[in-house]
């Protein structure tokens, strides 16, 4: 284990290890650019450089291997007036076009020039243009001039996602990232192409659905977890700042209000920056998350999509809208004539909720758990990176508690209770009532004897336990619209009601 010294600081080391990982380890910050934790190491951009004590010249502290004794500066004269110079030479040709620039807010290299250069371009020549809104794929385009070429895309492509999507063209300062092979296909077909995104550390690759949308400033992060399979990856929802929440009543401003503008693996934001480690989320976010991913697929980006689909927003009796505390009085009736209910259990619900339900109704019914979402027609189903095949969250945790039985319908099944999508209605026992818990506008809401709107992950706090055993926490991103109840409050109105007897006992009823 060697010792080294930063900045006059002893510190044991790994053999394995760089200066650079050193000196993160131990909260001491070199700026980096090319360099990143999960990618093979580059060195083309040099703002790491620190100086080795006793030598008249600068290295990569990316690419520098530890050694018994070796003493390094970070912050010496030599290494200020290196990466002044570094800044200069990664400006020289970029437009400072940071106004209408997605990345503006969070850009490393904004940072990086206020932190370590401040001064305008002393260069007399003009600019090289280059290509602006290059589609380098339907989902992200590319600003030639703003691209430092780092290379961090490329090597995502090559190390990590392997579709070998990119390349470098040209020389110089003609030099463009490109796909490889002149072809966008390969990045179009790349289920994890959106992380370059996050990865450029400048406003070079853009998300197309983010495009001009939104200035991250007004945007909050929420820690979150994806449901899109049963990997459940630890994400940021980002979402309007309360403080910057439009005022006008227009239906298309209340929308933004509640609207998802863009989502990212937790914490992939920060980490480049001075002042960055440790993240903005509170130890419980990361706790929880242990460690996050660093990656997420481009559908856990696309939740929007999936989140925000038209709502149920009232409970309804046989498709007439009804008070909520009138469906819970009818839904415990039929459970308190049923003799062999049966319950179709979501793999989209949360920890806490299936024990509530377990706590309260389950010992009533036959339970089964049911895949609330299979795979879509044209979705990569599963592969060695994230994806899983069970397009569900939950479902680990679901058949623990209720077991992994298919599920068939006793043959004098005599009440079902349907919990999240994903049921086919046709395969129910013909003339059985069905009591039905969705958040989404369905034909099937308004044909069931019972409905319930519930509240969809977004609204509500909750844990979701992956394939792996690893527990991870949502928070909730917006408040539940009016006439929306959580499925725990519904099961605990249903068994408080049943508990106590009463036919229709409003203080115990559900409130939105
Ligand atoms: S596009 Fe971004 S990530 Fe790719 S080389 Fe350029 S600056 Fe680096
Ligand atoms: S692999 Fe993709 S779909 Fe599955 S949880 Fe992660 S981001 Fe969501």
């Amino acid at each position: 284990m060697p010792r080294i010294f930063i900045d006059g600081q002893p510190f044991d080391a790994r053999t394995e290890q760089t200066v650079l990982q050193v000196a993160d380890e131990h909260g001491i910050f070199i700026p980096r650019l090319c360099w990143h934790p999960q990618l093979s190491v580059a060195g083309n951009c040099r703002i790491c450089v620190v100086q080795v004590e006793g030598r008249s010249w600068v290295e990569i502290s990316c690419n520098m291997p530890v050694s018994e004794g070796l003493k390094v500066l970070t912050d010496s004269e030599l290494v200020r007036a290196h990466r002044k110079a570094t800044m200069q030479f990664l400006t020289l040709n970029h437009p400072v076009d940071c106004g209408i620039c997605d990345k503006a807010g969070e850009c490393t290299l904004q940072d990086y020039h206020v932190a370590f250069n401040g001064e305008p371009s002393i260069s007399a020549e003009p600019k090289v243009a280059s290509t602006k809104f290059y589609a380098l794929s339907e989902r992200i385009t590319l600003d030639n001039e703003r691209c430092i070429l780092c290379t961090r895309c490329v090597r995502f492509t090559r190390e990590v996602s392997k579709s070998h999507a990119l390349g470098v063209q040209e020389r110089g300062d003609h030099s463009v990232i490109r796909p490889a092979g002149g072809s966008a296909k390969k990045l179009d077909d790349d289920p994890y192409s959106d992380n370059i995104v996050d990865l450029c550390p400048v406003g070079a690759l853009l998300s197309r659905s983010f495009l001009h949308r939104d200035r991250v400033w007004y945007l909050k992060a929420t820690p979150s977890v994806c449901p899109g399979c049963e990997r459940g990856c630890a994400i940021d929802i980002w979402h309007r700042k309360p403080e910057w929440l439009l005022r006008s009543p227009t239906p298309g401003a209340q929308r933004e209000n509640r609207a998802i503008a863009r989502v990212t693996p937790l914490g992939a934001q920060h980490g480049d920056r001075p002042g960055d480690v440790p993240s903005p989320h509170s130890a419980e976010a990361y706790a929880t998350a242990s460690p996050p991913l660093p990656w997420i697929c481009n559908k856990g980006r696309d939740l929007a999509g999936l989140l925000e689909r038209p709502r149920s927003t009232a409970a309804m009796k046989k498709g007439r809208e009804v008070p909520l505390a009138e469906a819970v009085a009818a839904a415990r009736e039929l459970i308190g004539r049923a003799r062999r209910p049966v319950a179709l259990i979501s793999s989209w619900a949360s920890n806490e909720e299936l024990l509530t339900f377990q706590r309260t109704l389950a010992p009533r019914f036959t339970c089964f758990v049911k895949s609330d979402h299979p795979p879509a027609a044209d979705e990569t189903v599963q592969d060695d990176l994230l994806i899983r095949a069970d397009k569900n969250p939950n479902a680990h945790r679901a058949r623990e508690f209720f077991g992994h039985a298919a599920l068939t319908f006793p043959p004098d099944t005599d009440l079902v209770l349907v919990w999240g999508e994903g049921f086919d209605f046709a395969t129910a026992p013909r003339g059985v009532p069905v009591i039905f818990l969705n958040a989404y506008f369905a034909p099937e809401n308004g044909h069931a004897d019972v409905f319930f709107a519930i509240s969809v992950m977004t609204e509500r706090a909750g844990h979701y336990t992956n394939f792996e055993g690893t527990v991870r926490a949502f928070l909730p991103c917006f408040a539940k619209p009016a006439g929306v109840a959580d499925a725990e409050q519904v099961f605990e109105a249903l068994a408080a009601l049943a508990a106590a007897g009463a036919r229709s006992d409003e203080a115990a009823m559900v409130t939105p």
